[in-house]
């Protein structure tokens, strides 16, 4: 892997970023085409899914198919799962990529991601646009903002950062020329990735890797397709063997071992609050192992907010709620799935509401029509469908519209809104990670107690929005919930941060607050070393004042 750099003695700067354009996929249109050609590809050929460590594919024989969720019966292939030995092989193969990419030249990685995010733009959106449809069930709009349009972005904003980052350098003096060394950690990263963005999968173990670290990578079981055609792209753009190791397999008994490895220099993480919070308890247990204190960088569950004060525009409202709560099934970390309404305005936001909700129609993603798909698997539906008859059986539910469950072909759960008169039920504190909303009702008047509720009635604290017009009530709302929401949006859903745009991620136990996509996380993985070199050392060692 080493490369005699010889051009060294050069200035470079990177092409000028922007977010990459989100392709419509009308009738008729080019992109559509095409993607309908990926999907009956990907369809009919399933592959074969090996782990990849030190650059090499890996059959372990232990296999886990790749189940579609809109239609279980199929699958879009079978993934090796690791063992122990195999996870060893690939923290061996971290520690010994390490050596050489730790003193790649900045802009020699950067090529690799920028080279790898315009792959992406082009031929392989399809590829992993399909991949993400039927792997995890997003339609076509929610594949592309995620695996096309947000992994590039990802790609293209950190090597800017990356550059920022280096090019924050110390004062110096006449006589004094200081310098910092912005060095990877001295050791490996784990990245262990959700389910639910292609886009934070390909995330989790490339900002690391740009900066320098090399990282064993654990994506979602029920995500394997995506993590399996993200590594095929990456080692197209030439990333070199055993920078990023990917293993399929079970979280917990990956983290056991990673996390009690001497070498472990910092943990990547998003998923749920409950899995984060074991992987920090390990990693205290084993304080004092390690080589250098671990970095750790998580971003958890959220229990997220909407509000619409009397004053709101309710159509407005409306569209929010139903964008911000159901697309993807309401398994975004930033849903809407708490909603708070004046009450002199709920009859008109609950008609437009109901009109709105009637008219969604859900299931297989790859007939274009449908603005929901399936939720994740088995588990999933039927933590929802649990939900839902709870809500049909306690005193203080009332099902406004939705309800149907349905999990004979695919694991369909229709979107559901669901009113109580317990501000502090579960429908209103815990995250379902599904498509339900829970909504509750505040008299107009006491605008100042709900904004209390809010801030205290959930242990999250990720996404929130206020829908209203009174410069007066949004300044209180933004005052107040100061902590309430590391996201907050006026007049808008809380879910679609742009990466460069809203940095994003919650604090409480929404997680560390890191922001993806800003520059906040990429100086994560570095840990700098300050350089002072003196040009004209003093040679007596007395001072002025003792002469
Ligand atoms: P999850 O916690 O079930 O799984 C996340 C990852 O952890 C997966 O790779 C999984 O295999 C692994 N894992 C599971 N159990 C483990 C264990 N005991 N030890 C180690 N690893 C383990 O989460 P999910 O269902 O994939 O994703 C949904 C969750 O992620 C939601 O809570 C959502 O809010 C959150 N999320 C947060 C953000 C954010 O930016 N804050 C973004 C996306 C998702």
């Amino acid at each position: 892997m080493s490369l005699p750099f010889l051009h060294e003695n050069r200035m470079q700067v990177l092409p000028p970023v922007t977010n990459e354009p989100v392709l419509d996929y009308g009738s008729n249109s080019p992109e559509r085409e095409r993607m309908l050609r990926a999907l009956d590809d990907m369809r009919s050929n399933p592959v074969e899914m090996p782990l990849i460590i030190d650059g090499k594919a890996v059959r372990t024989g232990r296999l886990d198919p790749a189940v579609i969720p809109h239609e279980h019966r199929s699958s879009l292939g079978q993934a090796h799962i690791a063992g122990a030995a195999e996870v060893e092989q690939a923290i061996s193969a971290a520690n010994r990529a390490h050596k050489d990419w730790s003193r790649w030249p900045w802009a020699e990685r950067a090529a690799i991601f920028l080279r790898a995010a315009d792959l992406l733009s082009e031929k392989w959106r399809y590829i992993l646009n399909a991949a993400t449809m039927l792997g995890q069930s997003k339609t076509v709009h929610q594949a592309e903002i995620d695996s096309a349009a947000e992994m590039i972005d990802f790609w293209r904003f950190n090597c800017h950062f990356m550059q920022r980052i280096y090019a924050d350098q110390p004062i110096s003096t006449s006589n004094v020329w200081n310098h910092v060394d912005y060095r990877p950690l001295e050791g490996f990263v784990l990245a262990v990735s959700p389910f639910n963005f292609t886009s934070i999968a390909g995330n989790l173990p490339t900002a690391p890797a740009l900066m320098g670290n090399t990282v064993l990578w654990k994506p979602s079981t029920t995500a394997k397709p995506a993590a399996h055609f993200i590594m095929a792209l990456l080692q197209e753009a030439g990333l070199p063997d055993g920078v990023i190791n990917l293993v399929y397999g079970d979280g917990a008994q990956v983290a056991q071992q990673a996390l009690s490895d001497r070498a472990f220099a910092g943990l990547h993480f998003t998923g749920s609050t409950h899995v984060f919070n074991g992987l920090l308890r390990q990693v205290g247990e084993n304080a004092g192992k390690y080589r250098s204190h671990p970095r750790i960088v998580g971003e958890t569950g959220g229990k997220n907010f909407v509000i619409v004060h009397a004053g709101a525009d309710i159509e407005a409202a409306a569209t929010a709620i139903v964008r911000g709560g159901y697309e993807y099934q309401g398994q975004k970390c930033s849903a809407a799935s708490r909603i708070y309404v004046a009450e002199s305005v709920w009859p008109k936001l609950r008609e437009s509401l109901c009109d709105r909700i009637n008219t969604i129609s859900v299931g297989p993603v790859t007939e274009f029509r449908h603005f929901m798909g399936a939720v994740i698997d088995e588990r999933a539906w039927a933590k929802h469908d649990g939900a839902i008859e709870h809500a049909r059986q306690s005193g203080t539910d009332r099902i406004v519209v939705g309800g149907k469950t349905d999990k004979s072909e695919g694991y369909f759960v229709h979107p559901t809104l669901i009113q109580t008169d317990d501000a502090r039920s579960r429908l209103m504190t815990d995250e379902f990670f599904g498509p339900i909303v829970g909504c509750k009702t505040y008299p107009d008047e006491r605008f100042d107690e709900l904004l209390q509720l809010i801030d205290d009635t959930s242990e999250y604290a990720l996404t929130g929005s206020i829908f209203a017009t009174d410069r007066a009530i949004i300044g209180e709302a933004i005052n107040t919930l100061r902590n309430a929401a590391g996201n907050f949006y006026v007049n808008d859903k809380p879910t679609g941060a742009v990466v460069g745009q809203q940095p994003f991620g919650g604090g409480r136990a929404s997680g560390t607050n890191d922001k993806a996509g800003s520059i906040l996380n990429l100086t994560r993985w570095t840990t700098p070393r300050s350089i002072k070199e003196t040009f004209n050392a003093p040679v007596d060692y007395r001072y002025p004042y003792m002469l």
